[in-house]
Parts: C-alpha cells; structure tokens; sequence
C-alpha cells in the first residue's frame, strides 16, 4: 500500500472531500489558512461543511457523473468519514489520487477485519471472536466468556450497533437484537481510563503523534477530552509507539485516531487497542486552539504532499463537546477565560448531535 512520494500541491490546489459535517468544515478552514481551497463532495443539502468552502456538490456517493466532474474539478481527494462506500473512492482513485488509499478504508469499516489486522501487527486488543450471521454465538461466548460487548463488524459508531452481555443476560437475543448480522463479540475490558492517540503521517514516510488524550464518554458520545493524558510516560510512548506502527503499516497519509484501553497497573498489558478511525477524529479538536498545529492542518499537509509540522503543545488542554441543547450555552462561554469556542453552524440541536465544541487551555502542563 506504499505510495511514492507525491510532488508537493503548490497553494491554490484544490483538496477535493467526501463528506460534509464538521470534520469537513474544519479541515476546509484549516486548509484556508494555508492557501489550499477545499471542494466538498456531500449528499445532504444541509451539510455544514459546505458553509465555508466556494466549491461544493451536492450528490449522492453512486452518482457517477457527479463524482466524475469532483474528480475533475480536485487535485487530490480525502475525505472526513471512513462510511464513504468502498465503489466511490475506488472510482476516484481511478482519476485522481485518493488520500489516504481506499483499501484503509476496506480494512477500518469491518471490525473484524481490523481486530485481526491490529492482531497481525502484535499490538494488543481485547480477546475477541467472529459471529456469523448463523448465530454461532455460544461458541464465541464459550471462547471468550462474559461479561462481553457484542458490536456489529460493520456501520457502528457511538455505541450504536453494539450490546453489553453480562453474566444473567441471553447471548442470543442480544444478537437478534443487533439484527442478527455478522459481528464479533469482544471480552469485556476492565479499564482504567479510554484514552487515543492521533497521528500524521506524511507521503514520505514521516509519523508525527500528538500527545496521548483522554477521553470521557456520557451516553456513548465523547464529552470530553483531555490532554495530556494522565497515565505514566511509558505507557504514553507504548500507546505512540502502537499508533505509529498502524500507519506506518497502512502505509498511510493523512491523519488517522487509534482509541485504546488504558489498564491500571497489575491489570496485564497496559494498553489495548479498541479500533481506528481513519480520519481526523473529535479527539483531537483540542490541538486547534491548544497546540502549534493542528490535526486537521497535519491532515492537509499531508494529504497535499508537504511535511508534517511538529507539533508544540500550548500547556495542558481541555476540550468539551457541546451537545444538542448545551449549544444553547454558548454566550456563556464566549466570555470564560482561556476559552475558544467552536460552533458548527448545524440547525436544528437535536439531542445526541455534536453541535459544536469549547478549549480550554490552562497554563503549563
Ligand atoms: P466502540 O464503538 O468500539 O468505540 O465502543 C464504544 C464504547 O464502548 C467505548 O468507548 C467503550 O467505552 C465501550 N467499549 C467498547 N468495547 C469495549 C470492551 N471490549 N470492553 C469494555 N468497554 C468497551
């Protein structure tokens, strides 16, 4: 999957994106800065991306002619959602160069074919086994035992597609209950702390890792991050160390977010890796106001062909999404101290929905 070196995008390229939300968004502003012009390529009309960019279409993924005037229009194409279906970034890659390859993205949107990968590379991960579709779940449940989480192998995010099977509960009615699909059934990891690891990597070879985040989920969604992480220095380089192998054995460009399990000390391996996310990721929002660079600027750079920046970290970070109504709370931020605030200019804040997101950065640290 190595590439060769990409001559580097001059200013004024444009950065051709799948998919609209604020990921899209913030990478567009990001790519501004630098001088790159970004094109949005999205199928919903309301997609906030498409407020800050000149060059937008408005499509669906299997619209081919669509997608063969983006194509057209773009130098080089990225995208900020790893559910682009596998047929349009195949088809682009055939006109243009797609960043990072297609085939990351064939491997990261099943996770069992992600478990086995990370597996392949002897980084750890919780013990887990496949469930077909035929239901053979006791025998995954007598391989792995209980308490265990059940998740489908594809479309899940946010704890959707996923259940908890503790010791009284029924295997099999949790698996009907995810609409008997193939799955894989993960043992239960008695965690410390859920920490990720967001990293660069450069056409040329180059990996650069931001500080290891931690991170707090309330109802599955991510609330809060934290940076640095507060676990040992060992620990933070193995947690670097297993993030960089992963894109340098992708050989991947762009920038991509490796969730982990963090264990307490005594629990075994101290780090576990949950699944990768091959796109810039909402734990990594605090380097926009809290470093030297950020994620969504490694993205650009590398996605153009120029070299990573490295990254400097303004103090200790503290990053808190804002969720459906809490945008609500936004004038409240606007004058707290060492505050930025980042609204995504979506409509309506309907519950569960990432609406926008604050920084706080404090001092040193
Ligand atoms: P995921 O969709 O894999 O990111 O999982 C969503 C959340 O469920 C994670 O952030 C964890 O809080 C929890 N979770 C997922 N897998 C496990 C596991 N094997 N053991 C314990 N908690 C888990």
């Amino acid at each position: 999957m190595a590439e060769p070196a990409i001559p580097a995008l001059p200013p004024g390229s444009t950065i051709g994106i799948l998919g609209g939300g604020q990921l899209g968004r913030m990478l567009a502003l990001a790519a501004a800065r630098l001088g790159l012009e970004c094109h949005i390529y999205a199928p919903e009309a309301d997609s906030c991306a498409f407020d800050v960019v000149r060059h937008a279409t408005l499509a669906e993924y299997d619209d081919e002619p669509a997608l063969e005037r983006f194509a057209r229009a773009c130098d080089v194409i990225t995208y900020e959602f790893e559910n682009v279906p596998a047929a349009t970034a195949n088809f682009l890659a055939r006109r243009k160069p797609v960043r990072p390859d297609p085939q990351v993205l064939a491997l990261t949107q099943d996770r069992l074919v992600e478990k086995d990968f990370i597996a392949a590379l002897s980084i750890a991960t919780a013990p887990y086994a496949a469930v077909d579709s035929g239901g053979n779940i006791a025998e995954a449940v007598a391989k792995i035992g209980l308490p265990a989480v059940l998740k489908t192998r594809r479309l899940g995010y946010d704890g959707k597609g996923q259940r908890m099977i503790g010791r009284d509960d029924d295997p099999a009615e949790a698996f009907r209950s995810l609409g008997s699909v193939p799955c894989i059934l993960e043992g239960f990891v008695p965690f410390e702390r859920e920490i990720s690891v967001v990293a660069a990597r450069s056409s040329q070879g180059e990996v650069v890792a931001f500080d290891v985040t931690e991170n707090e989920h309330r109802h599955h969604i991510l609330k809060i991050s934290r940076a640095p992480a507060r676990i040992s220095d060992v620990m933070a380089e193995e947690a670097q160390h297993m993030a960089e192998t992963i894109a340098s054995a992708f050989g991947y460009v762009g920038v991509l977010a490796v969730e982990m399990f963090a264990l307490a000390n005594g629990a075994g391996r101290r780090v576990l890796v949950n699944e990768i996310a091959p796109r810039v990721h909402n734990s990594g929002h605090w380097t926009i106001d809290g470093a030297s660079v950020s994620q969504f600027e490694q993205h650009i750079r590398a996605v153009a062909g120029w070299p990573l920046g490295h990254p400097v970290r303004h103090g200790r970070v503290e990053m808190t999404n804002l969720i459906g109504a809490e945008v609500n709370d936004y004038p409240r931020w606007l004058t707290e101290p060492g505050t930025s605030v980042h609204l995504y200019g979506k409509g309506e804040p309907r519950p569960g929905r990432k609406m926008g997101h604050v920084t706080r950065v404090f001092g040193e640290g």
